[in-house]
């Protein structure tokens, strides 16, 4: 086994873009603490810009890279880290730079989401949060803002969607790009979104459960290149 596999394994994390070397592994103090540090590194493979949409011809290269120190679970009791040197990249066709992205943690968070699922767990005992902040070496304000999250998205989880959509795009306030899904049957507007980036449209689709994405038949839309892989990659249609 690969010391990449063995450490995901390990971590129990899964992203196919996430790469470790033979030393990997570092005893640091941190904030006067023993801790130890997992370093990785972690790339993306762009099949188009997910700023502008053009077909990636050569058009993103890969142009430095960002360390981000994310909290993982405890490891032998130990405070951990994944010190993760993320690749950042510059699209040549809008000149827009965006750094690599994971599933193990959410964009521009510092902690992993298995901590967050830890925490998470968490509310179904009797902890205080003092209790769970000091189990997770993460501040109160951090448990009260991972359960306030739990609970909005519970409040935001959608079940219905038409069997036939169409999607769209239309400017909003003479600036950025808006996205628009409507019944196409009816053809009343399902609902607005006011930022079509692809992390947006992941994010928005993410909130309606896997029974009514699976009801979709058809999509009505231009070939604009996101919009194929947002289906392809299974958030509206499996
Ligand atoms: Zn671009």
């Amino acid at each position: 086994m690969s010391i990449t596999n063995s450490i995901t394994k390990l971590l129990n994390i899964k992203d196919k873009n996430l790469n470790f070397n033979e030393n990997f592994l570092e005893e640091r103090k941190i904030k006067g603490k023993r801790c130890l540090v997992i370093k990785g590194y972690l790339s993306n493979s762009f099949e188009y810009c997910p700023k502008c949409g053009c077909l990636n011809d050569n058009s993103i290269i890969k142009k430095g890279t960002k360390i981000c120190m994310i909290k993982i679970n405890k490891i032998s009791e130990l405070t951990s880290y994944l010190e993760l040197t993320k690749q950042m990249y510059k699209c040549k066709n809008c000149n827009k730079r965006f750094i690599s992205t994971s599933n193990i943690v959410d964009f521009r968070c510092r902690i992993s989401n298995n901590v967050k699922i830890a925490i998470y767990n968490c509310a179904k005992e009797i902890l205080s949060k003092k209790l769970i902040s000091r189990l997770y070496n993460v501040c109160d304000n951090t448990v009260q803002r991972i359960f306030d999250t739990m609970f909005n998205n519970e409040k935001v989880y959608k079940n219905s969607i038409p069997e036939a959509i169409c999607i769209d795009e239309f400017t909003y306030k003479n600036k950025t790009m808006a996205f628009n899904i409507c019944d196409a049957t009816t053809g009343k507007t399902v609902d607005l979104i006011k930022d079509r980036s692809t992390h947006n449209l992941d994010k928005y689709f993410s909130h309606y459960l896997e029974e009514a994405r699976l009801r979709v038949k058809f999509v009505v839309m231009d070939m604009y290149k996101p919009y194929v892989g947002l289906i392809k990659n299974g958030f509206l249609m499996h």
